[in-house]
């Protein structure tokens, strides 16, 4: 049975509150979103007919500033998930101390059978019926799984003709050209790198050498790839929805594995030798073909779910041989595998702190925005290590003052910052 995201997402709240003297207001508040909104999108499809797709935005609260978080397009986005996507949000940029409270939305479809102009007018069409909850100072809509700059840029579009004024400010993740921030694409990626790597140092560990393998290979996990790369770590395994590769020596040219992702639609088989990727090279380079499930329990030092909800379940917990689980997804780990996870001393280092730079370099886009602003790609990914390193400080001493794993320590930041507002 799936494990339902809204019930752990209370679950970890409670958790967190019973190390804390918090107002019970506060908690009774944080127990139930602030505003749920459930959408009828019409769309006319390229044949003629008009589909009607269901659509969501939960703003679960706003407390420390505007509504901020992702759009999902999924087939099997529904209200628990999106109250519980929301929930983490309010928590995660409280953890990582930006001005905003949490939200989220999503629409129930499966965007890879539309056409781009499908896509477009579904976008389009869910904008115009979300319009009147979001704004710069009300709710940020930002991307999340399968949503991109470009639909980031047609909501912002839609939005400024019902504004009557171009509004760059309702939107984050926008395309740079078009107001979008330098690094925000990186965000999410590199942060949760800055993230490991602040984590091993606290913990006296070292990283150079490390193997990782990454379940997801999309926006969050192919970044995640190449910064880990870049400073030294071992990627033995990345996957996607239809499965992925395994090299123990470790995949040296993981922009080539992306073109060849791009190109075939998976990414099973992309074995680069230089420019060719292809089976053949399988056997040259030590490797192997491997389901998306499978690369959760390979053996490596570090694995990373960067995919969707409920990755690691009590069913997988005890196969996984890493000592460190990066949950760059939101709300990879189900509570009982949690518990598992806990008990085999795996150091897990929870979604709303490892995931929170696509919100920061979100916030240091909205601010731009606002301002009139352009920033340097360098001066963002300066600013987003200062948020980062302070985040992953506060989350570790946390866990050490309370005695407590740092999901729970996480938690404790962002309630205390909560209950000071
Ligand atoms: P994306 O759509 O770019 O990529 C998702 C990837 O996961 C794809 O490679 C897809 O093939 C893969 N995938 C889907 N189902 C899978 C399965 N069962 N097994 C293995 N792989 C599977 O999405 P993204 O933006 O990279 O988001 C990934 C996760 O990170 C989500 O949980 C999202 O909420 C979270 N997140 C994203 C951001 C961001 O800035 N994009 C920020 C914070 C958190």
């Amino acid at each position: 049975m799936r494990d339902n995201p809204w019930k752990r997402a209370q679950a970890q709240l409670h958790s967190a509150a019973s190390h804390l003297k918090l107002p019970g207001a506060l908690v009774e508040r944080l127990e139930n979103p602030d505003r749920m909104l459930e959408v009828s999108v019409p769309v006319e499809m390229d044949d003629g007919r008009t589909e009607t797709f269901h659509g969501y935005r939960v703003q679960h609260n706003n407390i420390r500033g505007p509504y901020k978080g992702g759009i999902r397009y999924h087939p099997k986005v529904d209200m628990d998930e999106v109250k519980a996507l929301a929930f983490w949000m309010t928590v995660k940029n409280a953890v990582v101390d930006v001005p905003f409270g949490g939200a989220k939305g999503g629409i129930t479809v499966d965007p890879k059978k539309l056409s781009e102009g499908e896509l477009e007018r579904l976008t389009r069409s869910f904008t115009q019926e979300i319009a009147p909850a979001i704004g710069p100072k009300l709710d940020v809509p930002a991307p999340d799984v399968n949503t991109n700059p470009k639909i980031m840029q047609w909501i912002r579009e839609e939005y400024s003709k019902i504004a009557g004024k171009d509004t760059p400010a309702v939107v984050t993740g926008k395309p740079i050209e078009h107001g979008g921030s330098e690094g925000r694409v990186e965000a999410t990626g590199l942060g949760g790198f800055y993230v490991l790597a602040q984590v091993l140092n606290l913990s006296g560990r070292k990283g150079r050498g490390l193997s990782v393998a990454i379940q997801g290979f999309g926006n969050v996990g192919s970044h995640l790839a190449e910064c880990l790369k870049d400073a030294g770590f071992r990627i033995v395994a990345v996957s996607d929805s239809k499965g992925g590769l395994y090299v123990p020596k470790g995949i040296k040219d993981l922009k080539a594995v992306a073109q060849c992702k791009e190109r075939s639609g998976k990414l099973a088989g992309c074995y680069c030798v230089g420019s060719v990727c292809d089976l053949s090279n399988m056997e040259t380079l030590g490797g192997r073909d491997i389901s998306p499930e499978e690369v959760l329990t390979l053996p490596a030092d570090i694995v990373a779910p960067a995919a969707l909800e409920n990755a690691i379940t009590k069913e997988n917990a005890s196969a996984i041989e890493a000592s460190i689980v990066l949950e760059m997804a939101n709300g990879p780990t189900t509570r009982e595998a949690d518990k598992i996870l806990n008990a085999r001393h795996v150091l897990v280092i929870p979604d709303v702190l490892a995931n929170s730079g696509g919100v920061a370099v979100s916030y240091f886009e909205w601010h731009q925005n606002m301002h009139g602003d352009v920033w340097k790609k360098e001066e963002v990914f300066a600013k987003l290590k200062e948020k980062m390193d302070a985040a992953s400080r506060a989350v570790y001493d946390a866990s050490k003052e309370y005695n407590v794993p740092l999901r729970d320590a996480a938690y404790i930041v962002a309630l205390k910052r909560l209950s000071l507002q």
